[in-house]
């Protein structure tokens, strides 16, 4: 068994346990994992180990292991610049990373052009952080609108969120409960509706996830803890 295995051997088993604590059944939440950073090989291995979903945040390292990669589900997870979704529109099943109307705008322009039908999830800057993107919470509503009536091959999936980043994984737990309530509201809000069917709560990554699936994530995005600490040249 090769470290790579093991770390996700015991992820699962986390993943499992944190599920159990909150009455949830551990098959509602999937482990993607992100693979900045890694070579192909590296994330041959974590597929030959189970995992169907990869994420990855820059789209130059998404093209260049695209074709060295065994088939997956490619997860677009990162700050994506208008200019780029023509590269990957026809590898990623979603995009995690909504956060202008232009980019989705040309999300869906690209998606016809293509001939597809693209999942996407909107981000939301729960921590109101300058650094990161995202859009506010209290704007969503009128996003989701803008969305649906300026697109026609766009699915709204549901909402990605990275909170503030803490020593202490507890301190995670409120922006978690809050992207969960947002995340509920949705649902009852366009329970019936073609383009709007929300089934996917993206939170957690390696130094919270447990708490983040205590708290609702349908997906959690863990790198490091598989990988190793990553080396940024
Ligand atoms: C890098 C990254 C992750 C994974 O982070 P780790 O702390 O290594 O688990 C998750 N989500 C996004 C958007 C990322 O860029």
């Amino acid at each position: 068994m090769s470290e790579i295995s093991d770390n996700i051997n015991n992820i699962r088993k986390l993943k499992s346990e944190a599920a159990k604590r909150a009455g949830r059944d551990d098959c509602t939440v999937k482990l993607m994992a992100v693979t900045k950073t890694r070579t192909a090989d590296e994330v041959n291995e974590a597929i030959n180990s189970g995992i169907n979903d990869i994420g990855e945040n820059k789209v130059q390292e998404l093209i260049e292991k695209y074709d060295y990669v065994n088939p997956v589900n490619w997860h677009f997870i990162g700050h994506l610049q208008t200019n780029k979704v023509k590269y990957i529109i026809d590898k990623v099943c979603m995009i995690h990373s909504v956060d202008r109307i232009n980019l989705a705008e040309e999300i869906d322009k690209r998606a016809k052009k293509s001939n597809r039908i693209m999942n996407i999830l909107i981000e939301i800057n729960l921590g109101r952080e300058e650094t990161k993107s995202g859009i506010y919470k209290e704007e969503l509503y009128n996003f989701i609108d803008d969305i649906l009536k300026g697109t026609d091959n766009i699915i709204i999936r549901g909402i990605m969120c990275i909170p503030p980043r803490f020593d202490d994984k507890e301190c995670s737990r409120t922006y978690f409960k809050e992207a969960n309530k947002i995340f509920n509201r949705l649902k009852k809000s366009f329970p019936n509706d073609e383009r709007i069917k929300i089934d996917t709560l993206s939170m957690g990554m390696s130094n919270d996830f447990e708490v983040a699936i205590e708290e609702g994530s349908t997906i959690i995005r863990v790198g490091s803890s598989i990988f190793g600490k990553r080396n940024y040249r």
